[in-house]
């Protein structure tokens, strides 16, 4: 018989699981606080509850942990990246990142990914798996046992495409906001997605308070499908539709990624498509110089090319930032670290043979 995922189970699913097994409802409250508030690590610690029981979730339900197998410290910014190995031997990585207003985290949705964008880390070998609803509130769980402080922010922009990993996520933000476990702030919650148009307009009919961040990096479908697969599958005018949706029915102010990339997605033209595409929208435009990933041979923009691309947005009037890099020592780019640490293993596993 599979073992149930217990670190999965909402609170009523819970009170379910333990009807089951014919004990007090109360006792739901109890482990879901164990497990999701007090960040136990195991069932031994939950001391409150009767042995018989804890012996018996032990036998019939699974306990999600994560390994953390390294931890890197910026030397230029108060950046840690960690890298967790899931219960099935998988790697995945998180970024914490510390602010004057606090701490946030930014966590991976899945194992790989299948969206395949030209520039980025994690889709270089695929997707391997999705991740459960608990390996993602692991990631939160585990780096605040580390530090002993709580984070503020979770933005799950790391490996994966969330909106395609849709009911794990939407699960793990309900466990997220219980009250009962970390009563996590909705405001503090960004999702990136490259553009999954149905599920767009499926996050905005959850009803939840988070952030949506679209991967824009083109303004015209041509060079966005050069760098982006996606798409080739969604035209922009739709991605945009179901982004002005999203903020009509949450009041949710979009944020628009924008890597730039020199000579590809940098010029003076390509800003002023840019600002056609999104003039008069209630919006934020983030932009990131490209991290250069090797196998990519993208470079960021030259010179002070990002700011001329940063005040042409400005001079008309779009909200727009340049994020700070943090952590490129310590290869924060999506996906850098575990590709790098897949491929020394894989290169052991060869030396071996
Ligand atoms: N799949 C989601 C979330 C993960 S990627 C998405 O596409 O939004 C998180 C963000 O980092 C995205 O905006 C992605 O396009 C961007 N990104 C990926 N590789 C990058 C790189 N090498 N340099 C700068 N940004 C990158």
């Amino acid at each position: 018989m599979e073992k149930i995922d217990i670190k999965s189970l909402t609170l009523i699913q819970l009170s379910e699981l333990l009807e089951s097994l014919k004990e007090p409802s109360f006792r739901a409250v109890q482990l879901f606080e164990w497990i999701h508030k007090k960040l136990a690590s195991g069932f031994e610690e939950m001391t409150n509850l009767p042995k018989t029981l804890r012996e018996n979730l032990e036998k019939c339900c699974e306990y999600t942990t994560l390994k953390t197998v390294q931890e890197l410290h910026s030397k230029n910014d108060d950046t840690c990246k960690y890298l967790f190995q899931l219960s099935d031997g998988n790697m995945i990585e998180s970024v914490r990142m510390s602010y004057h207003h606090g701490d946030s985290v930014c966590i991976s949705s899945q194992a790989g990914c299948r969206m395949g964008c030209r520039f980025c880390a994690s889709t270089l070998d695929g997707l391997t798996r999705n991740l459960t609803p608990s390996e993602m509130l692991e990631e939160i769980y585990q780096i605040e046992r580390i530090t002993q402080k709580r984070l503020n922010n979770v933005v799950i922009m790391g490996t994966g495409e969330p909106l395609d990993n849709y009911e794990n996520l939407v699960q793990f933000l309900h466990l997220l906001f219980e009250e009962r476990g970390q009563n996590f702030s909705q405001r503090s919650v960004t999702i990136s997605t490259c553009g999954l148009v149905e599920q767009i307009k499926r996050l905005a009919q959850e009803d939840f308070n988070i952030t949506l961040a679209l991967s824009l990096h083109a303004p015209t479908d041509a060079l966005r499908s050069q760098l982006m697969p996606i798409a080739n599958q969604y035209p922009l005018s739709e991605v945009i539709k179901a982004c002005d949706y999203y903020y009509e029915r949450t009041g949710r102010r979009v944020s628009y990624e924008y890597s730039l990339i020199d000579g590809v997605n940098d010029t003076p033209i390509i800003a002023k498509q840019l600002v056609q595409l999104l003039r008069g929208k209630n919006c934020h435009v983030n932009l990131i110089p490209i991290n250069p990933v090797k196998e990519r041979g993208f470079t960021p923009p030259k010179g002070n090319n990002t700011q001329r691309f940063k005040n042409i947005l400005e001079k008309n009037k779009i909200n727009v930032t340049i994020r700070r890099e943090m952590g490129t020592d310590i290869d924060a780019a999506c996906g850098q670290l575990r590709k790098r640490y897949m491929d020394q293993t894989i290169k052991k596993k060869g030396g071996e043979l």
